[in-house]
């Protein structure tokens, strides 16, 4: 029986974009939404037209002169209400995400509390973006860096974390001095729509400008804008390779800077010595948790020979025990894949990897919820796959483990390491030099290198993002606020003489 009549599912939107505080229409627009709980359309809202985006560009690139005046800790005042609002309606946000995007609760809360942390950090980077003070080479003068606010950020975002990816790129944007425009992914337009009300009504609580963030809602067409037009100084975009290879190429021929945070093809290396429990808990949740619809699920399992078999079948076990269905219901696992698109990509995978030698130990059917044929549930899958084929270079984005085994260490991370993507990979051992080539040079050459904890399921603190065809971006932590500002290099001389550089000698 349905959780909900389709009349009180669109009461609870609603109701969530009104406790946001969204005030606009819902209905007799060109944007169709969905859900992916049940297939069903929601509102159709209305979409963004070029000639508007291109308006919301000049908009924010006239409220950047004066934001980058504003003192980075007040700038940083916005992030903390924003963080404060995001609190107060964490779970109204979460039931906007969980509905577009189909996660439990839980994750769709947890993706809300990524957003608050976000807000946390950025509150306390407004006051430490700091440059360096460098010894310079001639006697009374002084060498140092600055950095300043670049422009207008455009941000694109995947449908898979609808609203974190963006906060992680505002919050950071915003104390630096950027102003932002948002192209959400299409398939979550309410839960932009959550988000940036709220981020509108942290500012105009801080009494601040209010074009300093904007929102694009529609396709890819409409996110075009944002790659041709000079204005915006940065496009950070979040998605597939696909879509990173036409972004790139498109913003570096303005001389444009790009960030990419692209697809991952993220592996776990099992060795002999490992907590076997503990790494079966590590795994069953990165590879079949969010239905496989992460950028670091895990999608590829590396086992040593000797524990591949007792630890293959407790990992087969354990998929049977995964409760599948309408998240909605607190008892569920693994909720729906986005759309039929995502299922077609997973049994074509399937299929391929059979014919590639594979053998399929569980999963891969479709489930049947409430005998919706809208919906695409899908039961995750663990296939045993020889050491060489081509299909586990690919990220297919559905619930496919992969098991792979090795005999000698060096092997295990020659695979690893043998494809195009390079974002998020793990080990499991107890063996502390095991643990420690792992994270060294010679080892993982992604951007995530994790020992005992699965691919997924990163904190704010650290710089998240990937190498190779990840895209080789860093969003959130660490010191990935540089690539909001630009840096400039100042020497001041105070000697009252000219001596030049290098002992050049010139009039
Ligand atoms: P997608 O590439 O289909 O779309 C992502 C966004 O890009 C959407 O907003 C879309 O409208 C926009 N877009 C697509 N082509 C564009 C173009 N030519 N110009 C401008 N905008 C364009 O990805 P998706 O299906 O929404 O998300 C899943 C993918 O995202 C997976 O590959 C996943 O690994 C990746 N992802 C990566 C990260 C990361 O941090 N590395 C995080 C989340 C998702």
């Amino acid at each position: 029986m349905a959780i909900q009549t389709h009349d009180e599912l669109l009461t609870t939107i609603k109701d969530a974009l009104q406790a946001c505080g969204y005030v606009g229409e819902l209905g007799g627009g060109s944007l169709q939404t969905r859900t992916p709980m049940t297939g069903e359309d929601l509102f159709a809202i209305e979409g963004t037209t070029k000639e508007q985006a291109t308006e919301m560009i000049a908009l924010a690139d006239e409220a950047f002169k004066s934001w980058r005046e504003v003192p980075a800790p007040r700038r940083g005042n916005v992030v903390k209400r924003w963080g404060q609002l995001l609190a107060e309606h964490k779970h109204d946000l979460g039931l906007l995400v969980q509905i577009e995007a189909g996660k439990s609760i839980s994750e769709a809360e947890g993706e809300v509390q990524e957003m608050i942390d976000i807000c946390d950090l950025a509150l306390g980077q407004s006051r430490m973006l700091y440059g360096k003070t460098m010894p310079s080479e001639r006697p009374g003068h002084r060498l140092m860096e600055t950095w300043h606010p670049i422009g207008v950020v455009g941000v694109i975002s995947a449908f898979n974390f609808p609203v974190a990816v963006y906060s992680w790129n505002t919050a950071n944007a915003l104390v630096c001095g950027d102003t932002v425009v948002w192209k959400p992914s299409e398939m979550c337009a309410l839960s932009a729509l959550g988000a940036h009300a709220l981020l509108s009504r942290a500012i105009a609580d801080c009494g601040e400008d209010q074009n300093i963030s904007q929102l694009i809602l529609g396709d890819r067409n409409v996110g075009e804008v944002l790659l041709d037009d000079p204005r915006v100084e940065l496009v950070s975009a979040t998605g597939s390779t696909r879509m990173g290879r036409e972004v790139a190429p498109r913003v570096a021929s303005r001389f444009g800077r790009y960030l990419l945070e692209l697809g991952g093809n993220n592996a776990g290396i099992v060795t002999p010595s490992a907590d076997l429990d503990l790494a079966l808990r590590g795994i069953v949740f990165a590879a079949a948790g969010t239905a496989g619809q992460r950028c670091t699920t895990m999608r590829r399992l590396i086992v040593h020979e000797s524990i591949a078999d007792e630890l293959v079948d407790k990992i087969v076990a354990a998929y049977k025990t995964l409760t599948i269905g309408d998240p909605r219901d607190e008892s569920v696992l693994v909720g729906p894949l986005l759309h039929q698109g995502a299922y077609d990509d997973m049994q074509q995978a399937l299929k391929t990897a059979k014919e590639q030698g594979g053998d399929v130990l569980v999963g891969g059917e479709r489930v049947l919820v409430d005998d919706s044929e809208k919906s695409f549930y899908v039961q995750p899958a663990v296939v045993r796959m020889p050491e060489q084929s081509d299909i586990v270079h690919n990220e297919t984005f559905a619930p496919i483990l992969y098991v792979m085994t090795y005999s000698d260490f060096n092997e295990a991370i020659a695979l690893h390491n043998a494809v195009p993507q390079g974002l998020s990979s793990a080990i499991f051992t107890e063996n502390n030099s095991e643990a420690e080539i792992f994270l060294s040079a010679s080892g993982s050459d992604c951007g995530i290198a994790n020992v005992n904890i699965g691919t997924s399921g990163a904190e704010i603190g650290g710089a998240f993002g990937g190498e190779k065809e990840t895209g080789g971006g860093r969003e959130s932590g660490s010191d990935a606020w540089k690539a909001y500002m630009r840096r400039s290099t100042n020497t001041v001389n105070y000697s009252g003489e000219l001596p030049l550089a290098q002992g050049v000698k010139f009039l």
